[in-house]
């Protein structure tokens, strides 16, 4: 059985003080909580090493938003994947919507991106999702298996054991709007299908597909019982222990 994940993109969100309170909440409540879940955050770059102090004994793990695809070397401003491994995170973010429509990354970056990840040994929580005017055209589907042909390129399938998938429609995303339980469940299931097709069953019934996109408490448990539904990616939400634990304790 797939086991349940929950982790909060905090975004360019908190500041020092702020996230290293944060990250000792989610460990008090991830103590209270057990072994039930998976849980990450992913704060900050500038403030990683902070929270994984805080994070010092507990189960709740570290994920970075982004990372650059070479090693180490001269590239100004950019972060490799052997220094997020070196700091102790397990995870990072790519493909995620603000980084396609803000700073133009395109599927060809991102898979470059979740190869030098996964051939490292970091975990990948990968984004995928439609614009509103793609779902009112009825192109979601086609968007999502341009995104996820693109970025899982020419990686087989041992890879995808480190990878998990966010499905997070980008209409829903901040906007308080969330996904129904059906329009969730119907992308969810196509993504597991076309999994299906491109790596066998065995395969796509062990990837996690999260969903993401204005999950909050009074949401998450209907979204994370659905059957294709592994848990959530949680952005506002996750910025307050007090918003964030009650997720949680739904899945
Ligand atoms: P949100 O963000 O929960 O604030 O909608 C989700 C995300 O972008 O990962």
């Amino acid at each position: 059985m797939r086991r349940l994940f929950v982790a909060g993109n905090w975004k360019m969100n908190t500041n020092l003080a702020s996230g290293k309170e944060l990250a000792k909440g989610v460990a008090a409540e991830a103590q209270r909580l057990g072994d039930a879940i998976d849980i990450a955050v992913c704060p900050p770059f500038v403030y990683l090493s902070n929270v994984k102090a805080e994070l010092a004994g507990s189960k709740v793990q570290l994920g970075a938003q982004n990372t650059w695809f070479a090693a180490p070397g001269a590239f100004t401003g950019e972060t490799a994947v052997e220094m997020l491994k070196d700091i102790g995170c397990s995870w990072v973010i790519l493909g995620h919507s603000e980084r396609r429509q803000l700073l133009g990354e395109k599927d060809e970056l991102i898979n470059k991106k979740i190869a030098a990840a996964t051939s490292e040994d970091l975990g990948v929580i990968f984004c995928v999702g439609e614009l509103l005017e793609d779902r009112q055209a009825g192109r979601t589907e086609t968007v999502l298996e341009t995104q996820l042909s693109g970025g899982l390129a020419n990686l087989d399938a041992a890879v995808l054991g480190q990878i998990v998938i966010a499905y997070e429609p980008v209409w829903a995303i901040g906007t308080g709007v969330t996904a129904t339980p059906e329009q969730a469940e119907g992308a969810h299931a196509f993504i597991r299908g076309w999994l299906t097709k491109q790596y066998g069953a065995k395969v796509a019934d062990s990837v996690r597909i999260l969903y993401g996109g204005s999950v909050k408490a009074d949401n998450a448990e209907a979204l994370m019982s659905l059957p294709n539904v592994d848990g959530a990616l949680v952005g506002g939400a996750s910025l307050t222990t007090a918003q964030f634990a009650p997720i949680l304790q739904a899945a």
